[in-house]
This record gives C-alpha cells, sequence and structure tokens, in this order.
C-alpha cells in the first residue's frame, strides 16, 4: 500500500467517523448528511482515478519487462546497475556461473564490459509492480 492509498484509507475512516458523531450527537444542521456524501463521492472519484493511474502504471511496467532477454516473466527482478537492464535473478546468476565474462545479454546494450555480480541489484520496487501488475491481469 502507498503513501496516497494509506493517506486515502485515513481520510475515509475518518469521514465515516465523522459522520457516525453527527449522527448520533450532532444538532439538525449537523445532520445535513448531504455535505458527507458529496465529499465521499469525491473521495471515490480520486480513488477510482488513482486506481486508472496504478494501472497505466502496471501496464507501462509490463511493457517494460518484455524487454526481458529470456521472455520469461520475471520472478525476482535485477537491475544491472552499469546500464539499468533488468533479468530475471536466477538467469543472469546461472549465465555468469557459466561464464563470469558475460556481457549484458540486452540486444544493443550498449553497457562496456562485463556484468558483475555486485553491480546487480534486486529492483524490489519493480517486483512490487510485478505483483501487482500480475494481479491486475489474472
Ligand atoms: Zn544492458
Amino acid at each position: 500500500m502507498n503513501m496516497l492509498e494509506a493517506n486515502m484509507r485515513k481520510v475515509s475512516d475518518s469521514l465515516n467517523s465523522t459522520v457516525r458523531l453527527a449522527a448520533e450527537f450532532g444538532d439538525e444542521s449537523l445532520k445535513d448528511l448531504k455535505l458527507y456524501t458529496s465529499l465521499v463521492e469525491k473521495l471515490c472519484e480520486i480513488d477510482s482515478k488513482m486506481n486508472t493511474h496504478r494501472k497505466a502504471l502496471a501496464e507501462s511496467y509490463a511493457e517494460q519487462t518484455v524487454e526481458c532477454f529470456d521472455q520469461r516473466p520475471l520472478e525476482v527482478p535485477v537491475r544491472n546497475k552499469q546500464c539499468n537492464h533488468v533479468y530475471e535473478k536466477s538467469v543472469i546468476e546461472n549465465l555468469l556461473k557459466q561464464n563470469p565474462r558475460t556481457r549484458c545479454p540486452v540486444m544493443g546494450c550498449a553497457a562496456q564490459g562485463y556484468v558483475q555480480q555486485h553491480l546487480l541489484e534486486v529492483d524490489v520496487r519493480l517486483q512490487q509492480q510485478l505483483i501487482q501488475t500480475r494481479s491486475v491481469f489474472t
């Protein structure tokens, strides 16, 4: 859950309890639920916009992973700090085991030199996006 989402939840929670309190203890003017309803509607609107945005984001990440050289779905994406290309962790590690002098396997990659294990970094953000992408599309 990201920050915005967490905040949305907090806002809608406090809105809900305000409505409940107003209904129980408020005078007539506070019981005008229209005000709250319109706020809730606004929240829902923002929420759905956020979801659309998130979906678009997930899709762009999904496209990005098509670049993945072995065409398999990424499970543990690692990013090569030299060129920013992303590989499946087990695949690149196997390649490096077989041949420590492996160059970046992405076609057309401009990186000089060999892939170095210590320059590979698990891309946690991408990994989370991938998990989300899968839950969006399946
Ligand atoms: Zn590369």
